[in-house]
């Protein structure tokens, strides 16, 4: 049986709207006017569509949902036993039903994988450069509280089937009779009436979590923290798929980012760019002392090693650079200004 949901990626409780755009992407994607007709693309053409066109419609989908809930094997036991009736042979049928009705009953239960889950977080500066712990929410599907994942309402579970009784198969007449699957139950052997209410069959609802997560020190835009097992959870005790959180990192007008170098600039008088001094230089979580020689120039960068962003999982570090800028006093008295001109006057260039 097709997956549609996972044809189209979307999740088992996609709304209408989720479910057309999907289409339509995939159908822009692969389209054989696209891709060029061949019967491999036509045939991934044909499943999107067929995929979509049940998905669409409610009553349908609900059909569907059904048929999911008691799961036939991957391929349709259905098709191998009709193909069977051509050996004519009994003996065959029956050793290809046993085989293949066995594969169907034990996939009903078979554990899947829950859905991995995408959100976003968005750090501060400072979060990103010293690290931080964040409490995130994010939506995922969980097992349905109502009908515990079995997709149908406790009080009305799926009944045998009223015209194989169970047996999943029936004996077709003929000249050499054989057995083919029963077509009112689909060669599943029990009919479901009734789904869920909660999750409409899906035997999974979506529900908001959130956790703690440890944001490490040194985190970009292009960081993506993968949370194992955290995503959505799986059926009949299929594991939890992962949560992938893309970080985003809010700026800060006091810092720039340069690979994992970090750069700030730092204010300085003219006086002590004159004559050297030690200055203060804020980052985010620390501040440092840095030795400002006499006549720097104000356009270059002072390399501070290893005091940049952290890189991911190594002990080192990008670097600091301070680049300095020159503050002058809001007000300068007559005298001062009286002193600066005899300055300039006795040393070239000042
Ligand atoms: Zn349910
Ligand atoms: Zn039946």
């Amino acid at each position: 049986m097709e997956d549609y949901y996972q044809i189209l990626g979307v999740s088992v409780d996609a709304s209408q709207e989720e479910i057309k755009k999907a289409f339509h992407r995939l159908a822009r994607q692969f389209h054989p006017d696209v891709l060029g007709s061949n019967k491999k693309n036509d045939d991934y053409f044909k499943k999107i569509t067929e995929s979509y066109q049940t998905l669409s419609d409610p009553d349908q989908r609900r059909h569907y949902n059904i048929k999911r809930i008691v799961r036939t094997s991957p391929q349709s036991p259905k098709s191998h036993v009709q193909d069977a009736a051509f050996f004519a042979f009994q003996g065959f049928s029956e050793f290809l039903n046993d085989l293949l009705f066995k594969d169907a009953a034990q996939a009903t239960q078979a554990p899947t994988q829950g859905q991995h889950v995408e959100t976003q977080l968005t750090v501060s500066f400072a979060e990103a450069y010293l690290g931080c712990q964040k409490s995130l929410s994010f939506k995922a599907l969980r097992v349905c509280s109502d009908c515990k994942g079995k997709g149908w309402p406790p009080k009305h579970p799926p009944q045998k089937c009223p015209e194989c009784h169970g047996a999943k198969v029936r004996l077709a007449k003929g000249p050499l009779p054989f057995k083919r699957s029963c077509k009112r139950c689909n060669g599943i052997g029990q009919i479901q009436a009734q789904v869920c209410r909660r999750c409409n069959g899906n035997c999974l609802f979506t529900e908001t979590e959130t956790i703690d997560i440890e944001v490490p020190p040194g985190v970009s835009h292009e960081t993506r923290l993968c949370l194992s097992k955290k995503g959505s959870s799986g059926l009949h005790g299929g594991e939890r798929g992962d949560l992938l959180v893309q970080v985003a990192v809010a700026p800060d007008s006091g810092f720039s980012r340069h690979g994992n170098d970090l750069k700030v600039s730092a204010p300085v008088t003219l006086s002590e760019l004159l004559l050297g001094t030690q200055i203060r230089v804020k980052i985010p979580g620390d501040e440092l002392t840095m030795r400002v020689p006499a006549g720097a120039d104000l356009g270059q960068s002072f390399r501070l090693k290893n005091k940049g962003f952290a890189y991911h999982k190594k002990e080192n570090r990008g670097d600091l650079y301070v680049t300095l800028k020159l503050t002058l006093p809001p007000h300068i008295p007559e005298s001062a200004l009286a002193l600066l001109k005899q300055l300039a006057k006795i040393v070239p260039g000042f």
